[in-house]
């Protein structure tokens, strides 16, 4: 049973992971901000991607490109002519939707109306802007839709300075901007989000191959993370639902509070990008396979995910309400690699000596860890709250502490105490908390 969606809202506001951007002006629809917690979890997300995609593997490398770019990579990319969603205004109440998202496309879901819609008219999702202090066309530009063109103007920058071999990729972690007709769903939707895209390039005879292997590995990525696994599904695009550039898309779709949606779309996007730039720029962006003598634009298979919307999907599988010792209690069942503070450091009380002893602990850790110390309220609520962010392992420092040197180590999913000597606590997580 997928957890409430006004329930998660709540927490993610209630515990400081996710503000409304500019709260106290009324707040701006579709754009959000992330407190200190939800900056930790949202970090986390970036950086296992990061690990999974490029760390671990000897076949791809990073790069992080500018969000602004040449007005010519939008035109060449296909954006500026296609990157546009069909827009209906209804008559009646003036509620604009997007038709492919409708699920009856004769009714208003605002006003319940039926058969008052304008014709579609195609509504480009660019949000535009100008350089300079001139604002005519000649220096409109546009905030960066995607990471994914980035990557591939600098194919041959990249390829050339780390001395790529196909099959090979480029990542890349960053924000995109889309003028989205209906954001909503809290962070699922917004007008600036943050990816986590890949190119992939290789020879055109192993696109199939390679899609294949990376459908596969995007999923199990989601399920090393602890997604429940009854919550994940693939999905493959019907023919009037792929992307100008795209042979073939797979989406990765989570079960959400409303019902299944995109977290991942992972695509063949043949050798249309690449061409499109050669076309346009005039530059030589093939690649000369030296052992075959043969020179080729390398077909591209592009595993795409949204940062944000995925972090936001964590967090709801994660929710959980759970009865122990006929109490109920609130747990977020993250993985400990995604949870935003990893250990909390509480003193049974608040006398000095006890504080004191607590802060010692918690130097001793906080160079490797994100650590908490709370001191305030009493250990019961001290751990409820822990156990409502996700903190895998509490320590408290007792009055025994003083003379044995040994702190309780409380672990969050089972609830089950250790006593451990202080000088080995560092260890002792070290081994419970993996990278
Ligand atoms: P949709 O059909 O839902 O608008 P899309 O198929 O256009 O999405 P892609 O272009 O494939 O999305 O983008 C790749 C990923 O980027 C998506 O799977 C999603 O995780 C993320 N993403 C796209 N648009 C948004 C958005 N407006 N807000 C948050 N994340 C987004």
């Amino acid at each position: 049973m997928p957890a409430d969606f006004d329930t998660i809202v709540n927490l993610a506001k209630k515990r400081g992971f996710v503000f409304q951007s500019s709260e106290i002006y009324g707040g701006l629809r579709s754009a959000y901000d992330y407190g200190p917690l939800g900056v930790e979890l949202l970090r986390n997300v970036k950086d296992q991607w990061w690990r999974f995609m490029v760390q671990m593997r000897d076949d791809v490398v990073g790069i992080d490109s500018a969000i602004l770019q040449s007005p010519e990579v939008w035109f060449a990319s296909g954006h500026v002519d296609s990157f546009s969603d069909p827009l209906v205004e209804c008559k009646e109440c003036n509620a604009r939707h997007r038709l492919d998202k409708l699920a009856d496309t004769n009714t208003c879901p605002t006003c319940g109306k039926r058969g008052t819609f304008t014709e579609p008219k195609e509504f480009n999702l660019m949000f535009k802007t100008h350089m300079g202090p001139v604002e005519t066309e000649e220096n409109q530009i546009w905030l960066r839709p995607e990471t994914a063109q980035g990557i591939f103007i600098n194919f041959a920058n990249v390829q050339r300075t780390a001395r790529m071999k196909l099959p090979f990729g480029i990542a890349q972690i960053g924000k995109s901007f889309r003028n989205e007709i209906t954001p909503g769903q809290f962070v699922f939707r917004t007008r600036e989000f943050e990816q986590m895209e890949m190119e992939y390039f290789c020879h055109p005879n192993d696109a199939a191959d390679k899609f294949q292997e990376w459908i596969e590995t995007r999923q199990a990525w989601y399920l090393d993370l602890g997604m429940t696994a009854d919550n994940l599904r693939l999905r493959e695009h019907e023919a009037e639902e792929l992307a100008h550039y795209a042979a073939g898309t797979y989406d990765v779709e989570y079960l959400f509070p409303w019902g299944w949606d995109e977290l991942e779309g992972i695509a063949n996007r043949t050798d249309f990008d690449l061409k499109a730039h050669i076309e346009r720029s005039g530059e030589d962006l093939t690649y000369f396979d030296q052992e075959t003598n043969e020179r080729f634009v390398p077909f591209v298979i592009e595993p795409a995910g949204g940062a944000t919307r995925t972090t936001f999907a964590f967090l709801i599988d994660a929710y959980t309400e759970e009865e122990v010792n006929s109490e109920s209690r609130v747990v977020l069942k993250l993985d400990p690699r995604l949870s935003p503070v990893k250990v909390a450091v509480l003193p049974l009380s608040k006398k000095p000596d006890l504080v004191e002893t607590t802060k010692r602990v918690a130097d001793s850790i906080r160079g490797r860890w994100q650590i908490e110390v709370d001191i305030t309220q009493s250990i019961g609520r001290r751990y409820r709250r822990q156990d409502e962010i996700g903190t895998p392992f509490c320590v408290t420092v007792d009055f025994d502490s003083l003379d044995d040197n040994q702190v309780t180590v409380r672990d969050r999913d089972t609830m089950a105490q250790d006593r451990i000597p202080i000088e080995n606590l560092e260890t002792y997580l070290a081994d419970r908390l993996p990278r």
